[in-house]
């Protein structure tokens, strides 16, 4: 197994820096949040419901676990991930290793919901899940906790191609800065612990 290299963290981001993969899957999502996260604006909204919900149960799978389902199921928790030619780090909420390969398990808040943005952080973690363990990822799993309903789906050269690309148009954007990353102006805002920093006008001046 490949051994870790130290994160760091600076507000000038280089192509060497390592890149949370929630950022990247938070990009697919709305490009202007991906950055406001990135460099840790201030919300100066109060976060909603949703906001924390998803923080308090995440904490449910902040604990490092091993449990055995079968004979040839172990499942992992909390697991520390990296790509140290993509300069990724994150965390795996589930590895499920099913005859000793690992399949990246990502549970979610709120009800089972197909987005190509939570699909891509289990990919990421597909991906560095591979260069960590040399060991291939052929699914991912998505696990929605209010109806304990699962997505599961297959990895192919594709959808790797496709989040390798989408991280290096992530670090070609960083050179130009808050400029280059698109904001949403839809029903995602109205829900976002940002809306007050990115549509100030809205808020302030009615
Ligand atoms: S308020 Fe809208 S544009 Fe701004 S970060 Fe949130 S979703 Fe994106």
């Amino acid at each position: 197994m490949e051994k870790s290299r130290p994160f760091v963290y600076s507000t000038k981001i280089n192509n060497t820096e390592y890149l949370p993969i929630y950022i990247i899957s938070e990009y697919l999502y709305c490009q202007r949040s991906a950055w406001l996260h990135l460099f840790k604006e201030e919300p100066r909204d109060i976060p909603t419901l949703e906001y924390q919900k998803s923080i308090d149960e995440h904490r449910a799978t902040d604990k490092k676990t091993t449990r055995f389902r079968k004979a040839n199921i172990k499942e992992t928790t909390s697991t520390e991930l990296f790509h140290n030619e993509l300069f990724l780090i994150g965390k795996a909420d589930i590895i499920r290793w099913e005859n000793d390969l690992p399949v990246p398990v990502e549970t979610k808040p709120g009800k089972a919901r197909d987005f190509p943005n939570l699909k891509m952080q289990a990919i990421l973690q597909a991906l560095c899940l591979e260069k960590m363990t040399g060991k291939p990822v052929k699914k991912c799993e998505l696990f929605f906790r209010d109806d304990k309903q699962k997505i599961i789906f297959e990895i192919n050269d594709n959808l790797k191609n496709y989040a390798i690309n989408l991280v290096k148009e992530f670090r070609e954007k960083l050179k130009i800065g808050i400029s280059a990353f698109k904001k949403a102006s839809d029903n995602r805002c109205k829900l976002c612990i940002f809306k007050f920093n990115c549509h100030p006008e809205e808020y302030f001046y009615e």
